[in-house]
């Protein structure tokens, strides 16, 4: 279990700190890890790559990442042209600026452009280049229902006839270049057939995840006003029926009395789900998918875009607050994701590769379909629960399909047991702790495969801090480096660079192509929320430690962080101490308001199976903190927690729990994106036992 402590040593960089290479300096002193040796300490606590990994890997040492990372920061231009220009089609090419940035709010507006002049197509990227290199009858997308032995498969050419017909209809409706459309599908293959139609005609898409309350949709039909939106019927998650349809229809009521009306709503008919005959119907408005789209041609001509046109709006998650329409447009995202995908997963094209987040969020949109798409790679898609009908069903799935390489949320419900097929792991969404890291590499990688801890957001594209599997010695519930032409620094309250072993804010000097442009509609909020706490710098909200061996260590985000008595305590790391209890399956920590303290710790704890709550296990989990963090981060309060209220992306609400915490129960907000609003009830009725 690490025991990374350093929050109250803030050690200043050195002048040289603020030249461009910083970064490469910054690691390169690293001294490599010797193999075999036994960890002097816990912060050495070191999984190394076997050898019959790290000999087929894309970067197989530590110093070709070094060499790889060196060339990416001292010429950015050079290294990210080079891959853009061998790797994917471009109509025609950007001018002598590769790109150009202002991240500094003191020089003017914010602003960040790649490849800007450069004419190409995300979709044309994805499927006809492919197809053009020998890819047409390579499985592009395997489909795995709800319901056990439900399945489809799409070659790269069967999609593309597809991603034509959906395209020339949305064209025969009006739907033009710059356009937005919105969509509300679960995971079926439509979703990312919707996503690259779009694409092909230059539309921006916005998928709003398919458990969104009609408020939220509505909120988002009335930010980007769109054309068409795009649904089905109803969708079965585990024993239960969606009806989506009747969530848009309240939707779309709601955006017309705020003077947003849509003309078409294009439904699919999910017949695993709920038949036509049963759906509540609007004529003039409402159109079967089915009924309409494969009229259409099966081939379409792309519409050609600038690199910096947009590409597609999403909203991030809003586990902090009002959420934010982050735009991303087209090269620079395009290169990002593509490249990210296949360096963190060393990916293969035999590789099968399943990411169980939903194309809602933007780890669906960068690694369910863009980045996975534009190598060429064949991708599950899983339209169910991961616990239906049974807790093994992720497993049975993994084994059906041979998945190789298996991305997924550390909170996510998994049972124990490895699987042959996997090669490579990843995680993604909250910060892994060490023991939750032990658990996914032993238990379910077999002690054989890497795990990649991918450190990203929303607004970031694509992953920023990753280990490159094969690469690096890793330690568990660490990030570990940065990716190719990311520079993170660790500021401390003032914005001043800190070096070596040290922590704080966690920012990023000079873009990257997977940056996002701006939130929609809104750039001063934009310039304001990530750009003016720390000047100079993008900020990401999140709280980062850097050992002395360089290692990057996330401890969640900023406001997460507590403040007991002048000490800056992580909640993450709170976490990580409880859950090394052998008795704790999982824990959940906030702050309260506390009279002496100022702040004090609050822990929503779930016992293993089969173990009850007790005064004595109380005790116990305190005197683990105790030990581990030290008297000041014991837990004031311990919350009993049969479950802990997460959302279908397997984030912890802890915005809910605060309040919960509080007693603050008329002011939870809403509760519709958590996977079982019932958590809710019986954590209230367990506050005070
Ligand atoms: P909002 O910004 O609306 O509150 P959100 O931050 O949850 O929502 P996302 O962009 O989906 O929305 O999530 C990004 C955040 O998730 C990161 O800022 C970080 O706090 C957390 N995160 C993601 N991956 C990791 C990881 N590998 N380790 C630690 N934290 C992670
Ligand atoms: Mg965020």
């Amino acid at each position: 279990n690490h025991n990374h402590n350093h929050n109250h040593h803030f050690r200043h960089a050195d002048s040289t700190a603020s030249l461009p290479s910083s970064a490469v300096a910054k690691i390169s002193h690293l001294k490599a890890v010797v193999l075999g040796d036994a960890p002097a300490s816990e912060e050495d606590d070191v999984v190394l790559p076997s050898h019959e990994f790290s000999r087929q890997a894309l970067v197989p040492s530590q110093q070709k990442y070094l060499e790889m990372y060196k060339a990416s920061i001292e010429n950015p231009a050079g290294f990210w042209s080079g891959i853009a220009s061998s790797e994917f089609y471009w109509k025609q090419g950007w001018g002598d600026q590769v790109y150009s940035e202002n991240l500094d709010v003191r020089r003017g507006n914010i602003k960040i452009e790649w490849f800007k002049g450069g004419i190409t197509n995300v979709c044309y990227n994805c499927l006809d280049r492919n197809i053009d290199a020998g890819l047409a009858d390579k499985i592009a997308l395997y489909w795995e229902s709800n319901e056990p032995g439900f399945d489809a498969t799409l070659t790269y050419s069967q999609l593309l006839q597809r991603v034509c017909q959906l395209a020339n209809y949305l064209k025969s409706v009006g739907v033009r270049k710059g356009d937005a459309v919105v969509v509300y599908l679960p995971m079926l293959m439509e979703l990312p057939i919707t996503m690259l139609a779009c694409t092909r005609i230059g539309a921006v898409h916005s998928v709003v995840f398919a458990g969104f309350s009609s408020e939220s949709l509505a909120q988002r039909i009335v930010d980007c006003k769109p054309k068409v939106v795009i649904t089905c019927n109803a969708v079965k998650r585990g024993p239960k029926t969606i009806f989506l349809k009747d969530i848009v229809d309240a939707a779309l009521i709601d955006s017309a009395n705020k003077g947003i009306s849509v003309d078409v709503c294009l439904t699919y008919e999910n017949q695993l789900a709920l038949k036509r005959e049963k759906t509540k119907w609007k004529e003039g408005r409402d159109i079967w998918w089915e009924d309409v789209v494969p009229k259409y041609p099966t081939s379409c001509d792309v519409e050609w875009v600038d690199a910096e046109d947009p590409l597609f709006l999403l909203y991030t998650s809003g586990s902090t607050g009002k959420p934010k329409g982050v735009l991303h447009t087209t090269g620079g995202y395009m290169v990002y994701t593509a490249t990210t995908f296949k360096y963190a997963f060393d990916y293969k094209d035999s590789d099968v590769y399943w990411c169980t987040a939903d194309c809602g969020w933007i780890t669906g949109h960068s690694y369910v379909t863009y980045g996975p798409m534009l190598n060429g790679a064949t991708i599950l898609l899983y339209e169910g629960a991961p616990n239906y009908p049974d807790p093994g069903r992720c497993w049975d799935i993994v084994d059906k399909y041979k998945v190789t390489i298996f991305y997924t949320a550390p909170t996510l419900y998994v049972t124990r047991y490895s699987r042959k097929s996997l090669r490579v792991l990843g995680s993604v969404g909250e910060p892994i702790n060490p023991s939750a890291w032990r658990w996914f590499f032993n238990v379910v990688g077999g002690s054989r495969c890497p795990i990649s801890d991918t450190w990203w957001q929303t607004e970031t594209g694509g992953f920023m801090i990753t280990p490159l599997p094969g690469a690096w010695p890793q330690k568990p519930g660490s990030a570990t480096f940065p990716f190719f032409g990311v520079q993170p620094v660790i500021v401390d309250e003032k914005g001043v660079e800190l070096d070596g072993e040290c922590s704080g804010y966690l920012c990023v000097k000079s873009s990257w192509p997977g940056a996002f442009r701006t939130l929609y509609g809104d750039h001063e909020r934009y310039e304001t929320t990530y750009f003016k706490p720390f000047p100079g710098y993008y900020f990401t909200g999140d709280g980062c430690s850097r050992d002395k061996d360089g290692y990057h260590w996330l401890t969640g985000r900023v406001d997460d962080v507590i403040n007991v008595s002048g000490h800056r305590i992580g909640t993450a790391e709170v976490e990580s101490a409880l859950v090394s209890h052998p008795q704790c399956a999982e824990a959940a920590v906030v702050g309260v308001e506390h009279q002496v303290k100022g702040q004090g710790i609050y822990a929503f704890v779930t016992p293993v199976e089969g173990i009850s709550y007790s005064e004595e296990l109380r005790k116990s989990l305190i005197l683990t903190v105790r030990t581990q963090i030290g008297a000041f981060a014991a837990p004031d309060k311990i919350h009993w927690a049969p479950a802990l209220p997460k959302t279908r992306s397997g984030k912890i609400m802890r915005r809910i729990l605060r309040k919960i915490a509080a007693r603050q129960l008329d002011e939870l907000g809403d509760t519709s994106t958590l996977a079982d609003p019932g958590v809710v009830d019986q954590l209230i009725k367990l506050a005070d036992t």
